[in-house]
């Protein structure tokens, strides 16, 4: 058993690390650790917010930690809204607002041209130390409409290409399996076999 700290609140996201990374690993996210504050996500770009949110965690706790930074990349708005993804309709906006926000400005935008990326940085830290950076990104197109209601944040409007559903509409393993922190996740298991932390 191997055990990992999600630098992270979200149980959506710890949800889909617990699909992902299988029986062979404990998670235990930042819910367990109310005395750890929020981590700035100042960063420029998706690796750079991991890596902060990493070392930040990992100079209060010991062991192996987790962290993951994502976001949707929507062409026709020059990549908005990127790292801005979570407080895109405001510093404490929820993922409804944000979704009727992202709709509201793809109004005008006619089909060909609603393509977006999600994109995931995981950075993995130790004492303060980052052992590893991993990405994945998955491309598709905004909908004109809201469908499905699994998932969370941009879910029920995001289509993957080679699909006729949203993330929302698609099963968990499904999602999981070409999603970007499903790639990221991907190549940071290998990294950690290799690297011997993981049999
Ligand atoms: P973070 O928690 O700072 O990484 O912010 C991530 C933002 O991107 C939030 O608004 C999420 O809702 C959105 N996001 C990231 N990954 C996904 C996903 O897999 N599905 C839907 N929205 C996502």
């Amino acid at each position: 058993m191997y055990h990992l700290i999600l630098a992270t609140r979200n149980a959506h996201k710890t949800r889909e690390f617990m699909q992902m990374l299988g029986a062979d690993f404990a998670l235990a996210d930042l819910r367990a650790h109310p005395e750890i504050g929020e981590v700035i996500e100042e960063g420029a770009t998706f690796a750079e917010n991991a890596r902060l949110k990493a070392v930040a965690v990992s100079r209060r706790l010991p062991g192996l930690v987790l962290a993951d930074d994502s976001g949707l990349e929507v062409d026709s708005l020059g990549g908005a809204p990127g790292v801005f993804s979570a407080r895109y309709a405001g510093p404490e906006a929820t993922d409804a607002a944000n979704r009727r926000k992202l709709l509201e400005a793809l109004r005008p935008i006619a089909t060909p041209h609603r393509g977006a990326r999600f994109r995931c940085a995981l950075a993995l830290a130790r004492d303060g130390r980052v052992l590893a950076i991993c990405e994945g990104s998955v491309v598709g197109q905004i909908v004109r409409q809201a469908r499905g209601s699994a998932g969370f944040g941009y879910d029920a409007l995001f289509q993957p290409n080679e699909f006729s559903e949203t993330f929302a509409e698609l099963p968990a393993a499904t999602k999981n399996s070409i999603s970007h922190r499903g790639r990221a996740v991907t190549k940071m298991k290998q990294f950690l076999r290799g690297a011997n932390l993981l049999k």
